[in-house]
C-alpha cells in the first residue's frame, strides 16, 4: 500500500513538473510572439510621427502663412515650396530604417489635392490624398508599401496633406530575425495574405493564409484542423500588431517547442505501466507462496501414504490372528453340540405341564419354564433376577421362611403348601417341591422350584368349609359361622368398648305357606325374604339363617359408646328391614304378603354369653309376636321404654304438623355495638300433654322420619309471614329473621320453588330473610346445594353457615358457596376463655371469615367476659343469653321497640337484659 502511494504520489509529482515546463514553453512562445507584434508597432508609429512631423514644418506653416497674405506665386511662393522640397529632399536622402532609406516617396498636397511638392515620384506610384484629421497608416499590400498621412493644420484649419511611402520590406529584418532556425514567423496581412517573409516557399501557408489570421489572438493552437498536411502537428500562436489590422503567426513543431518534456497522456500511461507491473509482481508472489504450500502437501501426504502402508501390514497380521482364533472356535463348538444335545433332553424336563424356575444359592431365579411364565403372568425377563417374594401369596411370617431354609439346607430339599400371586393378583393354590443341585465336588449351585397345582385339592376343601358353615339353599352363613363372628364381635367391641346388636328375625305364618303351597314355594320365599334383608344392612354385618325361617342379623360394631344411640341405629335397621317386607312376595303364580318379627339385643362391650345374647334376641322377637307381629320389641325394658315413647313422639308430631300446631321463637341477634339486627326464629312445640318440647328432642325425630320437611316448610312459612308483618312497624321493619334449613330440605328438588312460593304468598322481603344451613348439608351433592343457594340468592335471601367448625369444614368448597356468613359454634364460645383451643379455633373462624369476605357471627354468647374476647378479636355480630333468649313473637316485638336509636350500644345490652333476660 505504502508502495502504492508513493507511486501516486511520484506520478503526480512529474505530472506537475511536466505541466510546469510546457506551461514555461507556452508563455516563452506567446512573450516572443508579443514582443515581435510590439517591435512591427512601434515601427508603424514612427512612420506616422514622421508623417506628422514634416506636416508641422515651419517650412509648410510659412508657406501657408505667406498664401494668406497673398504673396505672389512667382516670388514668395515658390521660395517657400522651395524650402519644403529641400526639406523633403533632406529627409529622403538623410533618414534610414536599419541602413536602408526609410522612404520611398514624400508629397505634400493643398487642400485641394493638388500636389504641390513631390520628390520620389518614380521611386513609387503616387498615392491619392486623404483627407485626414488624424495622422494614418495604410499598408499597401499590393504594391508592398507602407503609406503613413499627416494633416497640416493652420490656425486650427485643415490647409493640406504630408504623405510618406515606405517600403514593406522595410519590416523583413524584424520578421526573418528568426530564433528558430527556420523562418516559422510570418506577418499577415488583415485577410490572411502573407506580406513577410517575401520568398514563399511555405505554399501551405499561403493558401492556408485565411483560416490562419481567424485564429484567436494570444494563445497556441495545435493545426489540427488545417487542411493542408504539411501543418499537421504544429503549433500556431497569432500576435496582432496594435493598431493595425496585421497579425504575426508564429509556427513551431512540439518538439521545437517542448523539446523533451511529457505530455499528461504519457505521465498517465507511465503511472498505469507501473500500477500494472506492481499488481503483477504482488500476484507473482502469491503464486510462488501458494506454489510453496502445495510442495508441503505433497511431503506431508507421501508421509501418510507411508504409513498407511504401516497399517496395512499390521492389518493383515490381525487378520491371520483371527482367522486361526476362528479353526479354533470350530472345533470347540463342534464339541459343544455335544453337549448340546444332552442339554436338550433336560430342557425337555423343564418344559414340563408344572411350574418350574430354577434359582441360584441366593434364591434369584435365574430361570423359568413356559408353564411357569404362563401361570403367572410375568414375562421371562421381568421373573430373572427377581427372588420368589415377587409371587409370594400371603405374607408368613419371617419364622416359615426360616423353618424352610433350614430344611433345604439340611436335607437338600422341602415341600409344602404356598400359594401363588400372579401379576394380574389372582392367587393360586400350589404345592411347592424344592431341590438343590450340587456339582461334583458336592457343592450346591443352583435350586428348582417345581410348583404342584393343588387349587382342586383346595376347591375340594373349599367346598367342605361351605358345607359347614353357610346355608346352601340362601347362601348365608349358617349358625356356626354366626356364632363364630358373634365372638369375634365380642372381641373387636371389648377393643373398642363400643355397641353392637342382635337382631332376631322371624317370618309370620311361613308355615302356613308351606303347608298350603308347598315346599319349593316356601324355599323360594325364603331366598326371597334373604335378599331383601341382606339389602338392609352394610357389607361388614352378617346376615345368617338360623333354621327354618328364622334370620339372625349381626350388627357387630355400631360405632358408639351410648347405649342410647345404639338403640336408636338399631331400632332404624329393624325398621329398614320391617319396611322392606311392605310389598308382596311375587311367587309366580301367587304374590304373597309376608311380614316378619324382629326382636332386639344390644350387646354391650362386657358381654360374653353368645348363648345368653341369642336367647335374649329371640324373647324379643317372640314379645314382638304377641303384641301383634310384623313389628319390632326391644329385649331391655328401658330401651322398650325409649322406642316406645319415640314412637308416640312421632305420632303426635305427625298430628300436630297436620294441624300447625308448632310455633317460632326468636332470639336476637346483634351487631358490635350491641345494636339489634334481627332474630334466629327457633322452632316451639307446645305439647298437649307434655308441654313445651324441645326442639333438641323433636328434630331428630323429625329427622329420621321424614317429619322434618313439611315441619320445615312450616317453619319457613310462619318466619316468612311475622316479616311480613314486622315490615308495617318502624320499631321492626329492618329486622332479618334467621331460619334453620335441615339437610334434608335442602336435597328436596324443588326446594327453590317451595321457598319461593311462599315468600310470594306471604309478601315477605326476601333480603331480611336469612337461611341457616349446617355442614351435615355439604356432604354429598355440594355442586346441587350451590345450585340451589345461587338461585335462593338471586331472589335476595341471604346464607350462614351454622354450628361452624364442628362439621367437616373444608376450605375449597367454602370458597365456592355463595354464604354472608359464618356462625361459630355455641361449643367453641362456651370454653372461648378456659380452653385454648376453642379460643385458637374462634380466633381462626374471625381471621377465615375476614379473608373470605364473609361475616362472622357468634352463638351461645352468656356472659360479659366470653364477649369482651371476641370483640377483642374483630367486629362481631352475637347472638346468646347475655343479648336475650329466644322469645316468642310479642315479646321479641316489645324488645325491638326499648332499642331506641339514640341511645348508646352498651345502654340498649344493659336495657335489654334487665327488661327481658
Ligand atoms: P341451633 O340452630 O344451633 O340453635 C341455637 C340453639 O342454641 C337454640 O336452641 C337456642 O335456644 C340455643 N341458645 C341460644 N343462645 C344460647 C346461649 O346463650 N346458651 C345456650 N346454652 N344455648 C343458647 P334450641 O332452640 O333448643 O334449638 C336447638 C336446635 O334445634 C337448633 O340449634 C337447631 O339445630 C334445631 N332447630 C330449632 N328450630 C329449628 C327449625 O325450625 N328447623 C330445623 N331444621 N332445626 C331447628
Ligand atoms: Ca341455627
Ligand atoms: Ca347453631
Amino acid at each position: 500500500m505504502a508502495f502504492l502511494l508513493s507511486m501516486f504520489f511520484l506520478i503526480g509529482n512529474l505530472y506537475s513538473s511536466q505541466v510546469e515546463l510546457r506551461q514555461n514553453a507556452d508563455a516563452r512562445l506567446i512573450s516572443i510572439g508579443e514582443t515581435r507584434a510590439a517591435e512591427i508597432g512601434d515601427f508603424l508609429i514612427e512612420r506616422r510621427q514622421a508623417a506628422a512631423r514634416l506636416a508641422g514644418s515651419e517650412d509648410i506653416s510659412n508657406y501657408f502663412s505667406n498664401l494668406d497674405l497673398g504673396m505672389s506665386v512667382k516670388y514668395g511662393l515658390f521660395a517657400n515650396l522651395a524650402a519644403i522640397e529641400r526639406r523633403f529632399q533632406a529627409a529622403m536622402d538623410e533618414e534610414k530604417y536599419q541602413g536602408q532609406p526609410a522612404y520611398l516617396r514624400l508629397a505634400f498636397f493643398d487642400r485641394n489635392g493638388v500636389v504641390q511638392v513631390d520628390i520620389g515620384a518614380s521611386a513609387a506610384p503616387t498615392p491619392s490624398p486623404t483627407n485626414l484629421a488624424e495622422p494614418s497608416i495604410q499598408i499597401d499590400e499590393k504594391r508592398r508599401l507602407i503609406v503613413a498621412g499627416a494633416a497640416v493644420l493652420q490656425k486650427g484649419k485643415m490647409r493640406g496633406t504630408v504623405e510618406t511611402v515606405s517600403s514593406l520590406n522595410l519590416l523583413a529584418s524584424l520578421v526573418s530575425a528568426t530564433d528558430l532556425g527556420q523562418p516559422r514567423e510570418f506577418l499577415l496581412g488583415d485577410d490572411g495574405e502573407v506580406l513577410l517573409p517575401i520568398k514563399r516557399e511555405h505554399s501551405a501557408i499561403v493558401t492556408q493564409g485565411r483560416e490562419l489570421a481567424a485564429l484567436p489572438s494570444g494563445r497556441i493552437q495545435a493545426l489540427s484542423n488545417v487542411e493542408a498536411p504539411e501543418l499537421k502537428g504544429y503549433l500556431a500562436l497569432r500576435s496582432p500588431v496594435g493598431g493595425t489590422r496585421l497579425s504575426i503567426l508564429r509556427l513551431a513543431s512540439e518538439d521545437e517547442l517542448y523539446g523533451h518534456t511529457l505530455s499528461p497522456l504519457s505521465v498517465f500511461y507511465i503511472g498505469l505501466f507501473a500500477i500494472v507491473l506492481f499488481v503483477l509482481a504482488i500476484g507473482f508472489e502469491r503464486m510462488r507462496q501458494n506454489a510453496a504450500r502445495l510442495q508441503n502437501k505433497f511431503v506431508e501426504s507421501n508421509r501418510h501414504r507411508a504409513e498407511l502402508a504401516e497399517h496395512n501390514l499390521a492389518l493383515s497380521q490381525e487378520i491371520e490372528r483371527r482367522e486361526a482364533i476362528e479353526t479354533d472356535l470350530q472345533r470347540q463348538s463342534a464339541a459343544l453340540d455335544k453337549t448340546n444335545a444332552e442339554l436338550r433332553i433336560a430342557a425337555a424336563a423343564f418344559n414340563a405341564q408344572e411350574g418350574m424356575i430354577v434359582t441360584d444359592t441366593k434364591g434369584v431365579i435365574l430361570s423359568a419354564n413356559r408353564a411357569f411364565v404362563s401361570l403367572t403372568g410375568y414375562t421371562m425377563e421381568e421373573l430373572v433376577g427377581q427372588t420368589a417374594s415377587l409371587f409370594r401369596s400371603r405374607r408368613r411370617d419371617a419364622e416359615f421362611y426360616q423353618s424352610m431354609w433350614n430344611s433345604v439346607h439340611s436335607t437338600g430339599g422341602w415341600q409344602g403348601d404356598m400359594s401363588l400371586r400372579t401379576k394380574s393378583g389372582e392367587h393360586c393354590a400350589r404345592w411347592l417341591t424344592i431341590s438343590a443341585v450340587k456339582n461334583e465336588a458336592s457343592e450346591v449351585t443352583n435350586y428348582i422350584g417345581s410348583y404342584y397345582d393343588i387349587s382342586k385339592l383346595k376347591h375340594a376343601e373349599e367346598k367342605i368349609r361351605e358345607l359347614a358353615f353357610f346355608d346352601q339353599l340362601t347362601g348365608l352363613p349358617n349358625r356356626v359361622l354366626l356364632i363364630d363372628r358373634v365372638r369375634q364381635a365380642f372381641n373387636a367391641n371389648t377393643r373398642n368398648k363400643s355397641f353392637g346388636a342382635l337382631l332376631f328375625i322371624d317370618l309370620d305364618n311361613f308355615k302356613t305357606l308351606n303347608d298350603s303351597l308347598g315346599h319349593d314355594m316356601g324355599d323360594l320365599l325364603l331366598k326371597k325374604a334373604a335378599q331383601r334383608i341382606s339389602s338392609c344392612v352394610r357389607a361388614d354385618d352378617t346376615v345368617a339363617r338360623f333354621g327354618g325361617d328364622e334370620f339372625v342379623v349381626l350388627l357387630a360394631n355400631l360405632g358408639t359408646q351410648k347405649a342410647k344411640t345404639a338403640a336408636l341405629q338399631a331400632e332404624a335397621i329393624g325398621e329398614k328391614i320391617l319396611a322392606a317386607f311392605t310389598e308382596s312376595f311375587r311367587l309366580d303364580p301367587y304374590e304373597y304378603p309376608c311380614t316378619p318379627s324382629v326382636g332386639v339385643t344390644l350387646f354391650s362391650p362386657d358381654d360374653r354369653n353368645v348363648d345368653e345374647l341369642l336367647k335374649r334376641a329371640d324373647l324379643a322377637m317372640y314379645d314382638a309376636k304377641t303384641a301383634g307381629r310384623n313389628g319390632l320389641r326391644f329385649f331391655d325394658p328401658v330401651m322398650q321404654t325409649m322406642i316406645s315413647a319415640r314412637a308416640a313422639l312421632e305420632t303426635d308430631l305427625r298430628e300436630d304438623l297436620k294441624k300447625e300446631r308448632l310455633l317460632l321463637h326468636y332470639q336476637p341477634q346483634v351487631d358490635h355495638e350491641g345494636r339489634l339486627l334481627g332474630a334466629e326464629a327457633l322452632a316451639r312445640w307446645p305439647h298437649a300433654q307434655k308441654g313445651m318440647v324441645s326442639p333438641s328432642e323433636f328434630i331428630p325425630v323429625a329427622e329420621s322420619t321424614g317429619l322434618i320437611l313439611p315441619l320445615g316448610a312450616l317453619m319457613l312459612k310462619i318466619a316468612c309471614r311475622q316479616l311480613a308483618c314486622w315490615s308495617a312497624d318502624p320499631a321492626t321493619e329492618r329486622l332479618t329473621v334467621a331460619i334453620n334449613v335441615s339437610a334434608l330440605q335442602m336435597r328436596q328438588k324443588n326446594f327453590v320453588e317451595q321457598v319461593s312460593a311462599i315468600i310470594e304468598q306471604t309478601g315477605a322481603n326476601p333480603h331480611r330473610l336469612k337461611i341457616e344451613l349446617t355442614e351435615s348439608t355439604l356432604v354429598s351433592n355440594v355442586d346441587d346445594v350451590i345450585a340451589k343457594m345461587d338461585k335462593l340468592k338471586a331472589i335476595g335471601i341471604g346464607f350462614s353457615l351454622d354450628d361452624f367448625g364442628t362439621g367437616y369444614s373444608s376450605l375449597s368448597y367454602l370458597k365456592r358457596l355463595p354464604l354472608d356468613q359464618l356462625k361459630i359454634d355455641r361449643s367453641f364460645v362456651k370454653d372461648v376463655l378456659v380452653d385454648p383451643n376453642d379460643a385458637a379455633i374462634a380466633q381462626m373462624i374471625i381471621a377465615l371469615s375476614k379473608s373470605l369476605g364473609l361475616s362472622v357471627i357468634a352463638e351461645g354468647v352468656e356472659t360479659e367476659e366470653q364477649y369482651a374476647f371476641l370483640a377483642r378479636h374483630g367486629q362481631l355480630n352475637y347472638q346468646g343469653y347475655l343479648f336475650g333468649r329466644p322469645l316468642p313473637p310479642e315479646d321479641f316485638e316489645r324488645l325491638a321497640r326499648a332499642f331506641s336509636p339514640r341511645r348508646g350500644p352498651r345502654q340498649e345490652r344493659a336495657s335489654v337484659d334487665r327488661t327481658f333476660a
